[in-house]
């Protein structure tokens, strides 16, 4: 176990920037990196994410990493496994963190298990536990009605995906840009058991990222009784930057898709500002939306469980609040 040291983070691109959860594991690793007296290291994976990659130096890391092979041209599971498998085997961090995302929870149980170490999935917060100096996890448990605190003992590297929305972006200074460090990779075919096809748009997964990473998010629930209700949802998302989201009742009666579901079994999201639109406040709804840090709720019930809830309550019938909101948020904008 001495034998590991130093941080190290999976690194995803968005368009030629870092993506924005990569930019918040940087907050987190720096931290830990300068708590442990530590490296803080960043790989990317594939030559497409090159471009732009070597911007991690100016979000604090030390060490910044390219493994290029053409199997990992498009992401494939076993190609990133090998390769992942090969970094961490050769640089031997302590701690590795991933977003939790679709990679991150592709890739990181997989990696544990290779390793044969542990994994703590949906962390909303990490420190270095005061005894021992181990990464301490802390997730929601029991459907987000309390936090546990998790520690890796024996496995290394300590294994983690961390939450959108848990940390601030690091800063980023574009003056400690640097090169980036090539890796070499020896990727098995054979080992590689799909077969990329082609790439396709899909509109609700675009959605779905546009949710990951918004500072608002308009939520709709079965109190707009129909799917017209989601086009005031949108508008209001749309005025202030935001993404729309809806309830388990909303996906099943078709106005969202399910990639769009927040909740315990949905999309857990973290926004500056949640708008809670006819929504009762149902446990297993909040277990995706409690760790936002302004819960604003639209209700015409004025006993609904929401407004226990939230920081924010308005009692009335949505289209009414939300068409005088979207009205004078208009104005404001016109006024400039
Ligand atoms: C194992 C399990 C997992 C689950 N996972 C999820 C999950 O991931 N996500 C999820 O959302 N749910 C989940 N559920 C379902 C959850 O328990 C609730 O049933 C669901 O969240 C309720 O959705 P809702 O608030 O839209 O509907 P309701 O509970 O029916 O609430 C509708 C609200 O709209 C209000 N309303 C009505 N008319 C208006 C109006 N005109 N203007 C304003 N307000 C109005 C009502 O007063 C009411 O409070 C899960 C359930 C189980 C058992």
């Amino acid at each position: 176990m001495e034998d590991y040291k130093n941080i190290m983070i999976f690194g995803e691109m968005d368009g030629e920037g870092l993506s924005s959860v990569t930019a918040q594991l940087m907050r987190i690793g720096k931290r830990l990196s300068e708590e442990l007296s530590q490296e803080l290291s960043l790989v990317f994976l594939g030559e497409e994410a090159l471009k732009g990659t070597e911007a991690g130096y100016g979000y604090g890391a030390d060490k910044v990493y390219m493994g290029a092979d053409p199997l990992l041209q498009n992401y494939m599971t076993d190609a990133c496994l090998q390769a992942m498998e090969q970094i961490v085997g050769e640089l031997k961090p302590s701690i590795v963190l991933f977003g939790q995302n679709d990679m991150g929870l592709d890739l990181a149980p997989r990696l544990a298990f290779r390793l044969k170490t542990g994994v703590t999935l949906d962390c909303v917060d990490l420190k270095l536990d005061s005894e021992k100096g181990l990464l301490e996890q802390v997730k929601p448990v029991f459907g987000g009605k309390a936090h546990g605190h998790f520690c890796n003992t024996e496995g290394r590297p300590q294994i983690a995906s961390v939450r959108e929305g848990a940390f601030d972006p690091a800063e980023y200074d574009a003056s400690l840009k640097k090169e980036v460090i090539a890796f070499d990779l020896s990727l098995d075919p054979s080992g590689v058991r799909t077969r990329f096809v082609k790439k396709e748009k899909d509109e609700s997964m675009e959605l779905a990222l546009k949710l990951a990473s918004a500072n608002v998010v308009v939520c709709g629930g079965r109190g707009l009784k129909k799917k017209e209700g989601m086009d005031l949802i949108k508008e209001t998302a749309d005025l202030l930057g935001g993404a729309i989201a809806g309830t388990r009742p909303a996906v099943d009666n078709g106005w969202v898709p399910s990639s769009l579901q927040v909740g315990l079994t949905g999309k857990k999201v973290n926004p500056q500002v949640y708008i809670a639109v006819g929504i009762s406040g149902a446990l297993q709804h909040m277990a995706g939306c409690s760790k936002s840090k302004l819960i604003v709720a639209i209700n015409s019930d004025e006993s609904a469980p929401i407004f226990k809830l939230s920081h924010v309550g308005v009692i009335g019938d949505y289209k009414g609040v939300l068409e005088s909101f979207n009205e004078e948020v208009k104005r404001i904008k016109q006024e400039g």
